[in-house]
């Protein structure tokens, strides 16, 4: 019986189950995926390629955007933000639960964070795949309880995190 996993675009065997785009996907598509993602983040916003300022918020996601922004990085200019999926779903759980305003906005003065639909799980097995290892951002007590909920949640529905940072934007949230 063949149960390897094959790549929806190439079939080539699957290395990454993408609950984003509910597909199995070989490193060449995932890497293509993960980066073209962030692109049209940035084209949907109307953010032109310009020289950036990568911001530092998050360690996992500042080594992506300086994989993707490689050669744009400046000290004037835009800043990009490294806040990945798991920082906004954890603002946004924290307004229903607690009823805290969110201090993380995708789009600011000057500002704009191009991995608010990015997970930090995706970015580690991207650098997995190139043999670089990173490891998860350790944050303070309350939002571990809150992200351990969210992956619980994650767990039983995939994609869970993603729609509610989708709600998050749709009602000015982040
Ligand atoms: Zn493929």
């Amino acid at each position: 019986m063949d149960t390897e996993k094959k790549c929806v675009i190439c079939g080539r065997e699957a290395v990454f189950y993408s609950e984003y785009l509910k597909q199995d996907l070989c490193k060449k598509h995932f890497e293509r995926m993960l980066i073209k993602r962030v692109k049209s983040n940035m084209n949907s916003y109307k953010i032109k390629n310009q020289n950036f300022k990568l911001g530092s918020e998050n360690k996992c996601g500042k080594e992506f955007l300086k994989f993707v922004f490689r050669g744009m990085e400046s000290e004037n200019g835009k800043e990009l933000c490294s806040y990945t999926l798991e920082d906004f779903a954890i603002s946004v759980m924290s307004f229903f639960l607690f009823h805290e305003p969110s201090n993380k906005k995708i789009e600011g003065n000057e500002k704009f964070d191009p991995l608010f639909n990015v997970s930090e799980k995706e970015i580690i097995s991207f650098f997995r795949l190139k043999k670089i290892k990173l490891n998860e951002i350790k944050r303070n007590k309350k939002e571990e309880t809150v992200l351990s909920f969210l992956r619980d949640i994650e767990e039983r529905r995939p994609g869970g995190m993603i729609s509610l940072v989708k709600a998050g934007i749709n009602l000015g949230i982040i």
